[in-house]
């Protein structure tokens, strides 16, 4: 289901244009239109999803399934030396664009990319109880 004024759901479905490197029945993967680096690329779920955690789990497997060999392809047509896949998901984790997307971005030694990474320590106390929750929510 298209959302209405949803760019990405123009792109899925051939409104705007887009430089398109792959089409299933499920997904689409395109060129960002201002990349992080050279071969970055970004794969939707055709339907409409806000973000990715209302996508059901057979639609999630279809996109995500994708994304090995999409990374492969954007590794050797670049000559990349590895990837980021990142998926920003709500505002607070950066998501612009409202229609869920994992981004690939192709990395080269000294491409100086890179993002903040401060890891923080966890008690035991505050880890058994995060789990404990963790796995309540799950249903567990
Ligand atoms: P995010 O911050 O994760 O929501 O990222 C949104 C991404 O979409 C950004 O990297 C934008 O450059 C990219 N983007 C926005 N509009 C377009 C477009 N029309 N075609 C291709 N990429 C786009
Ligand atoms: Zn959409």
């Amino acid at each position: 289901m298209a959302s209405e004024d949803c760019i990405f759901c123009k792109i899925a479905s051939g409104v705007l244009p887009a430089r398109k490197v792959l089409e299933t029945d499920e997904c689409v993967a395109f060129l960002d239109v201002a990349p992080l680096s050279p071969g970055h690329c970004l794969l939707i779920p055709k339907h409409h999803f806000g973000t990715f955690d209302q996508m059901p789990a057979d639609v999630a497997g279809a996109v995500l399934s994708r994304l090995p060999g999409l990374g492969r392809a954007v590794a050797a047509a670049t000559g990349a030396d590895g990837f980021n896949i990142l998926l920003n998901n709500g505002k607070v984790a950066g998501q612009v664009v409202e229609h869920v997307h994992a981004h690939v971005i192709p990395r080269k030694e000294g491409d100086g990319l890179g993002y903040r990474w401060r890891p923080q320590t966890l008690d035991d106390t505050t880890a058994d109880g995060l789990c404990r929750r963790i796995e309540a929510e799950l249903g567990g």
